[in-house]
């Protein structure tokens, strides 16, 4: 029998979202409620820059998750921190070595913010952008699930199921702000 394109792990019906942005949440979002599972939003970033972008899309997750009536959890902005982790890494490609730290760092917060929160299953947006490497995805979160006590890692390509057409809809219905660059700024100059 063909399996679906999106796997719900046995038990799994709250989970922790990390959110890149409003846009990669949206059909995600929509995708678990039709689902039954209750996601809390977690906005962790630190590595979008300037401060104003930041802004930007920090809003419009906020601005998608209340008009849902969903838990939004901000995360902390510390750019200059976010910088310490991806020293010697500046000219790397996107999908490269600086990528990888840029997603141990942001998914080794939400475990830690899932522990906190008693939530098990924490997973990401950032699986639903054909620009990132699954595989590096997967490897940072499963790092990430063995550093805190009951936590799991829902890897799953939010690419599938339909999902990137459903994105590319939901950004027209709430006229998301749609960022140009992945969000760091070595991407911004590529
Ligand atoms: S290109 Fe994107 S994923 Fe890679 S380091 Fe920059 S912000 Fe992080």
């Amino acid at each position: 029998m063909k399996q679906p394109a999106i796997q719900i792990p046995d038990g799994l019906n709250e989970v922790l979202l990390h959110a890149c942005c409003a846009p990669c949440s949206s059909a995600i979002v929509e995708w678990l409620l039709q689902h039954d599972i209750q996601p809390t939003i977690f906005y962790f970033n630190p590595n979008i820059y300037p401060w104003d972008e930041y802004c930007i899309r920090k809003e419009e997750s906020k601005r998608h998750a209340s008009s849902l009536g969903i838990r939004w959890i901000d995360g902390d902005y510390d750019h200059a921190d976010w910088q310490c982790r991806v020293v010697g890494l500046e000219d790397e490609p996107e999908r490269g070595a600086r990528c990888m730290q840029c997603f141990n760092y942001r998914l080794l917060e939400t475990a830690r913010q899932a522990e906190t929160l008693g939530l098990e299953w924490f997973a990401t947006t950032l699986a639903s952008s054909r620009w990132k490497s699954i595989e590096q995805i997967n490897e940072a979160g499963f790092y990430a699930e063995k550093q805190f006590s009951g936590v799991h890692f829902w890897a799953q390509n939010w690419r599938k199921g339909g999902l990137a057409d459903r994105r590319n809809q939901l950004l027209k219905e709430y006229n998301f702000y749609n960022q140009q660059y992945c969000g760091c700024e070595y991407s911004m100059r590529k």
